[in-house]
């Protein structure tokens, strides 16, 4: 039934004059209308020549001269787009005209679906089709009426046919701007708070009954219930995040465990425990954990569930990301970063409060995610209560039930609408220039529908959005609205809400992510993906120890992935900017894991806390190289961590303590000897949140690099950072002071939460709070005890060597010593640009590496 409202096309090469006056009446409007989807400027112009000729003479209803001047209008804009493209040079890439059948038909199915609830309302086919027309002709008309101006219809009496016969569309015609919608909504919002409320949660009720995991439910649970392992495999938005763990809470799976003895303090039989003061405390409920590999993921999953249950994020449902714990003691479901469930075994050995963990995301195979999976493996031996949930996207299921013994696979049938993909023609040079332009042509070529476009990382998705928004700016109401959403990790969380948030009726969005979107994040609504088939990955080389975060090829599952977001709504389109011959030849079927490619420190010390000695025959799905094991090792070791048996340290153990990387860590338990334990814990916060604490605005560089200038001090980068620290604490961390001063308050305030969180656990390495910020000695000698390894010494050929590697590298031009020349320098990082640069330098003296560093120093030398 839905091929009623096919747009049935009348061929030119047809004989018009063979047509009887009443047949061309029927079809004109057809006509009408699939010409101007396709926007056929010269097509649209013979028709209306065509019917000039053929309706001379003919009295025409009031409904056919209005057809004919909005065919008129629709000309007009379809020229006036076809200018803005050419004046844009947005016709670089092979678009899809609608002419192939494929396509067309998913363009006519996403059309019908438009107007099923008209349908569903039981109005007739008649009059549906005729609002459908009124719709498409006032999305012809939207660019004019765009405009933010409120008096734009009284000055366009052309349109007066459409206010005058139907009135709803008058209050279509005025889209509020992005600000007015949000305006409205909070309005709204403030002022009907509580049933607002109510009806929000009632919605969510239904819609979560919409999602595929839905009809699955009981026998989801029922599995569960026979399987203490079940590995889950289901398309990505099916509901398995959000919806697991709300059902096995409804399940009864956060009830206090009444038959584990030991769980209950003083063996009290009693449910409930009388505490000292006389208040009753009842036992503790079992959590619900579940992992994400990324952080921005864990948070935005955790507020979605504490919506849907109707409670406060942070109480019942909670999140704990590094240097953010968002839970409390009510906390029954709690979602996590993969490495924070990881530091848990560090203070709880079993899991005892959790009576599920949910592995999520597993396909990603991060390093912690890795790891977890030996340890939970080896948990649930001894724990047959435990229930241990493995989720992932794709087909790596089989691979997943081999290692957790040939646990059963579960797999949830997925819902997804096809997806055509265009590739380019020629490979792209610049491929963020290229995705900017992709993006207009579809803005201007494709109906209505979001744009998903994959990015690398902060860097490109600001570039993009600064490109974006200077050419639609200079296309002003020519276009339709579009509304520019970043999304990645460090993006502050007020920020992340918004990608969720519909475009505006009329408007469209675009969304500029990182891989985030790609499996952890489902967003409603998209379309088109615009995937440039690249990704940023940690890479190592363990011959030499470096550690980059390089660009790469996505690998062939990453792209199909990327495409299948794009038809999660209706059927959609997914636009590679490669080549078809460069996804066949070019990309790997499937991505390295990252234990495999990625510096061990932090893991390995980690788990020798965790009394885990073994580590080459460690429980790993896939083995870490040998050559990258031994290198952590080597490390360890050098930082005086582990023994020359391999054995952890005393220091080790304190080391462990901090979820940093180890050289961090030895920094600040090496403050303790230097008395300046305040200031480093101030460096390491300031490291933390790197590179992005000056602001440096394009059209004020000068004054920008002249304030970044002030701040330098004697002695290094780090120590500038302590000074940008401290004086923005001397103005009680005021934002007027960062907007004075180029320094951006958002990063300032992540280094000073940062800051607390370490300061809390430095309790327990029991070092206490000294200051010392004239010492700049001392802090060096602390920082130097951390990142021996990291010593660059100048050489005659007017560049600096690094010590372990013989490296040439220089000082970046940021770095306060950059026209110092200082004979030994310990650097933070390099990057690599156009030259290996040191990033983050201090000045240190040769015999400072022999005091803070002996192990490394005598052996070496
Ligand atoms: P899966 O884990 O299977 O990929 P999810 O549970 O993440 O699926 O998503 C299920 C649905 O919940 C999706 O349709 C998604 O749009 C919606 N959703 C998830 N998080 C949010 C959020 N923060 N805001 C709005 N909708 C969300
Ligand atoms: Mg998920």
């Amino acid at each position: 039934t839905k091929k009623k409202f096919k747009a049935e096309p009348v061929s030119h090469e047809s004989d018009r004059s063979k047509l009887s006056v009443e047949e061309l009446r029927k079809r004109s409007r057809h006509v009408y209308l699939k010409s101007r989807k396709e926007k056929k400027i010269d097509e649209l112009e013979q028709e209306l020549a065509d019917e000039d000729y053929l309706f001379k003479g003919v009295k025409l209803t009031k409904r056919e001269e209005e057809d004919i001047k909005l065919k008129r209008i629709a000309l007009n804009l379809a020229r006036e787009h076809d200018q803005a493209q050419q004046m844009e040079n947005v016709d670089r890439y092979h678009m899809p005209t609608g002419k192939s059948d494929e396509t067309s038909k998913n363009d006519r199915y996403r059309e019908d679906n438009r107007y099923s609830d008209a349908k569903a309302n039981g109005q007739s086919g008649q009059n549906f089709e005729q609002r459908k027309w009124e719709d498409e002709v006032i999305h012809t008309a939207l660019p004019h009426f765009g405009s933010l101006d409120k008096d734009a219809k009284s000055k366009q009496p052309k349109y007066d046919y459409i206010l005058d016969e139907e009135i709803q569309f008058v209050q279509q015609l005025t889209i509020p701007g992005v600000n007015e919608f949000l305006q409205q909504k909070e309005k709204s919002k403030l002022h009907e708070h509580e049933d607002e409320n109510k009806r929000k949660y009632r919605t969510l009720l239904e819609s979560r009954k919409t999602l595929p995991i839905y009809k699955f439910r009981e026998d989801l649970m029922s599995a569960i219930r026979d399987h203490q392992v079940l590995i889950i495999e289901g398309e990505t938005g099916s509901g398995k995040t959000t919806q697991l763990t709300q059902y096995l809470f409804e399940e009864g799976y956060c009830e206090a465990d009444t038959e584990d003895e030991d769980e209950v303090e003083d063996g009290d039989d009693d449910d409930n425990i009388k505490l000292p003061d006389g208040k009753k405390k009842t036992k503790k409920k079992m959590m619900i954990g579940c992992t994400q590999p990324r952080r921005v993921a864990a948070m935005s999953v955790a507020a979605r569930v504490a919506e849907e249950m109707n409670v406060k994020l942070g109480r019942e449902v909670g999140y704990s990301i590094r240097f953010e714990d968002c839970s409390s003691e009510r906390t029954i479901i709690k979602y996590m970063t993969d490495g924070m469930l990881l530091r848990e075994f560090l203070g709880e050995p079993d899991l005892a409060s959790y009576s599920v963990l949910i592995v999520d995301e597993a396909h990603e195979r991060t390093l912690h995610t890795d790891i977890l999976f030996g340890l939970v493996k080896d948990i649930a031996r001894f724990r047959p209560k435990l229930k241990l949930l493995i989720s992932s996207a794709t087909l790596d299921a089989e691979k997943f039930s081999q290692f957790f013994d040939d646990a059963p696979i579960f797999r949830i049938p997925g819902r997804r609408f096809p997806v055509d993909i265009y590739y380019t023609k020629a490979p792209e040079a610049d491929y963020v220039d290229a995705a900017v332009v992709t993006v207009l042509q579809i803005h201007v070529t494709q109906p209505l529908g979001d744009i998903l476009v994959f990015l690398t990382g902060q860097e490109e998705i600001e570039l993009a959005n600064e490109m974006l928004l200077e050419r639609t700016r200079k296309l002003g109401t020519k276009i339709k609205e579009l509304i520019i959403l970043p999304i990645y990790s460090t993006l502050p969380s007020d920020m992340q809400i918004r990608i969720f948030e519909p475009a505006p009726p009329g408007g469209r969005k675009v969304i500029l992510a990182t891989n985030i979107a790609e499996t952890s994040l489902t967003i409603d609504g998209i379309h088109f993906v615009i995937d440039p088939g690249f990704c940023k990955q940690k890479t190592y080389n363990a011959r030499n120890g470096m550690e980059a975060l390089t660009i790469t090829p996505i690998s062939k599952a990453s792209a199909n992935q990327r495409a299948g977001r794009a038809g999660r709504v209706a059927p959609g389109k997914c636009f590679r900017l490669y080549t078809s011959w460069a996804y066949q030849h070019e990309l790997d079927d499937n991505s390295i894991p990252e234990i495999q490619r990625t510096n061990l420190g932090n893991v390995v010390l980690l788990l020798k806390s965790l009394g885990i000695n073994d580590l080459v025959n460690f429980d790993y799905m896939d083995p870490p190289p040998m050559e990258t094991l031994r290198l952590a090792f080597e490390q360890l070791y050098a930082l005086g961590a582990l023994n020359h048996k391999v054995e952890l340290t005393k220091l080790g153990r304190r080391m462990a303590e901090f979820p940093l990387d180890p050289m961090l860590s030895k920094t600040i338990l090496a403050s303790e000897t230097y008395k300046c334990s305040a200031e480093i814990l101030t460096i390491v916060s300031m490291l933390s949140v790197n590179n992005s604490i000056f602001f440096r605005p394009k059209d004020k560089t000068l004054l920008a690099d002249t304030a970044r200038q002030a701040f330098f001090v004697p002695g290094g980068d780090h120590i500038t950072l302590l000074n940008v620290y401290n004086q923005w604490k001397d103005t009680n961390f005021s934002t007027q002071w960062c907007y004075e001063n180029f320094i951006q308050f958002r990063s300032m305030n992540r280094a000073r939460q940062v800051r607390d969180q370490l300061e809390t656990l430095m309790e327990r390495v029991e070092i206490e709070i000294l200051s010392n910020p004239a010492d700049t000695i001392g802090i060096r000698k602390s920082i130097c005890a951390g990142f021996f390894y990291h010593t660059a010494k100048f050489s005659k050929n007017g560049m600096y060597k690094t010590i372990r590697h013989q490296q040439s590298v220089l000082i970046h031009p940021n770095s306060a010593l950059f026209d110092q020349i200082p004979r030994y320098v310990i650097y933070f990082e390099l990057v690599l640009t156009t030259k290996e640069y040191m990033r983050q330098v201090i000045e240190i003296e040769n015999e400072w590496l022999r005091e803070t560093a002996p192990h490394f120093y005598k052996t070496k030398k």
